[in-house]
C-alpha cells in the first residue's frame, strides 16, 4: 500500500464521525455557535426529527461575507489564539471542527449578516462542495441550514432511529440548555408547528423554568444551594462555587434521568462529582434509589481541562479530590439542614 494524503471532504467526515452522531449533536453544535456569538434568542426548526432538516437562526454577532469560507474551514475559529488561550477558554466552542464536519456530511447553508455590515450573505456546501459567496438578505445574526443529514455517509444514516427517538434527542439536550441559560429564548418548531417556546428570563434560573423543564414535583421539592469556597480554611474550596437547585429526599427517581450537571456553564458527566453528589445524599435516600439535581460549578476555568473529548462532554479537574469534597460538603450540609426540619425521607 501506498501512503497518501486524505482529501479534505474525507478528513472532515471522519472527524464528523467523532462529534456528529445524530440530529441532536448537530442541533448542540450550532446553538453553542450561536450562544458563543452572544444570542439572545435563537430559532430552531426541524422536519422529521432533524434527519430532513435542521435550521437555527439566531440574533448574535454573525459573520462577515468574506470570512463565511473561513468559518467551514477546518481548525478556523474565531475563538482562540493560542495556547493560552486555550487554557483559560470561556467559550463553548474553540476546535473549529463542528461547522466542516456538518457540512461535509449534509446539504449545508451558512448565511449571516455581521453587526455593523449592511448586507447578508449566504454559502452553500453540499457533502463537503463548496459553492460561492451569495448575497442573500438577513437581519443580524446567523442561520444555519442542514439538510439530509448523513445522505452521503450510507452506514451512519442506517443507525439513525425513528423521528420520534431523534427527536426525543434533541428535546432533551435543549431542557439540558434551558436549564443553563435562562436568559436566552429558545423557539422550537417541528414539521412546521410550534412545539416548545422557552422565554427568555433572568441570568438565574428561576423556579419557573424549573418547573417547566422538569415538572411541577421537581419544583415543589427543590431545595435551593448557593455556596462559595472560603479563603481561609485549607481544602475549603477556594475560588470555587456551586449554585442550583437539589431535589429534597423525599422526591427521587428510579433512574439518574434528572441529574444535571454544569462546569462553567457546559454541561458534562464526571464520575467524580456524580460520586460526590451521590455520598452526600447517602444518608437521606433508599438504597438504590437517585437523586434529582440542576448544579453549576464554576471555578476559574484555568483550574480544568475542556479538551479532553470531541464532544466535551466530559472536563479534567486540576484538583479533583478537593472539588469532589467541596461538592460533597456543600451538599451535605444543605441537606442536613432540611432534615433538620422535616423527616421526609424517602418514597420507595
Ligand atoms: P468553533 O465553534 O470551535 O470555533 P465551528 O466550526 O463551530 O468552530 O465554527 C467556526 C467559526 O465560525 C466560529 O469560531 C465562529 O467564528 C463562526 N461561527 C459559527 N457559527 C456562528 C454563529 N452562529 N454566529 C457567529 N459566528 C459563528
Ligand atoms: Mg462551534
Amino acid at each position: 500500500m501506498t501512503i497518501r494524503q486524505l482529501p479534505d471532504t474525507l478528513i472532515n467526515q471522519i472527524a464528523a464521525g467523532e462529534v456528529i452522531e445524530r440530529p441532536a449533536s448537530v442541533v448542540k453544535e450550532l446553538v453553542e455557535n450561536a450562544l458563543d456569538a452572544g444570542a439572545r434568542r435563537i430559532d430552531i426548526d426541524l422536519e422529521e426529527g432533524g434527519v430532513r432538516l435542521i435550521r437555527i437562526r439566531d440574533d448574535g454577532g454573525g459573520i462577515a461575507a468574506d470570512e463565511l469560507p473561513l468559518a467551514i474551514q477546518r481548525h478556523a475559529t474565531s475563538k482562540i489564539a493560542s495556547l493560552d488561550d486555550l487554557e483559560g477558554v470561556a467559550t463553548l466552542g474553540f476546535r473549529g471542527e463542528a461547522l466542516p464536519s456538518i457540512a461535509s456530511v449534509s446539504r449545508f447553508a451558512l448565511t449571516s449578516r455581521r453587526i455593523g455590515n449592511d448586507h447578508a450573505a449566504t454559502l452553500d456546501v453540499e457533502g463537503g462542495r463548496i459553492g460561492s459567496i451569495v448575497p442573500k438578505p438577513h437581519p443580524q445574526g446567523t442561520t444555519v441550514e442542514v439538510r439530509d443529514l448523513f445522505f452521503n455517509v450510507p452506514a451512519r444514516r442506517k443507525f439513525l432511529k425513528a423521528e420520534r427517538t431523534e427527536l426525543g434527542h434533541i428535546e432533551e439536550w435543549l431542557r439540558q440548555l434551558a436549564l443553563a441559560r435562562p436568559d436566552v429564548e429558545l423557539r422550537v418548531s417541528h414539521n412546521g408547528k410550534p412545539s416548545r417556546r422557552w422565554k427568555g428570563e433572568g441570568d438565574l434560573l428561576s423556579e419557573v423554568r424549573l418547573h417547566e423543564a422538569l415538572g411541577e414535583e421537581f419544583a415543589r421539592n427543590a431545595l435551593r444551594v448557593d455556596h462559595a469556597g472560603g479563603a481561609h480554611t485549607e481544602g475549603s474550596g477556594q475560588g470555587l462555587r456551586l449554585h442550583g437547585w437539589i431535589a429534597q429526599p423525599a422526591y427521587n427517581r428510579a433512574s439518574a434521568d434528572q441529574q444535571y450537571l454544569y462546569v462553567n456553564g457546559r454541561a458534562v458527566r464526571d464520575r467524580s462529582i456524580a460520586h460526590a453528589i451521590k455520598q452526600a445524599y447517602a444518608d437521606v435516600l433508599f438504597h438504590g434509589r437517585q437523586p434529582a439535581y440542576v448544579l453549576f460549578l464554576e471555578l476559574d476555568p484555568r483550574r480544568v481541562d475542556v479538551n479532553v473529548h470531541p464532544a466535551k462532554h466530559e472536563v479534567r479537574f486540576r484538583d479533583a479530590r478537593l472539588i469532589h469534597d467541596f461538592v460533597y460538603r456543600t451538599l451535605q450540609s444543605a441537606l442536613a439542614e432540611t432534615r433538620a426540619g422535616t423527616t421526609a425521607i424517602g418514597s420507595g
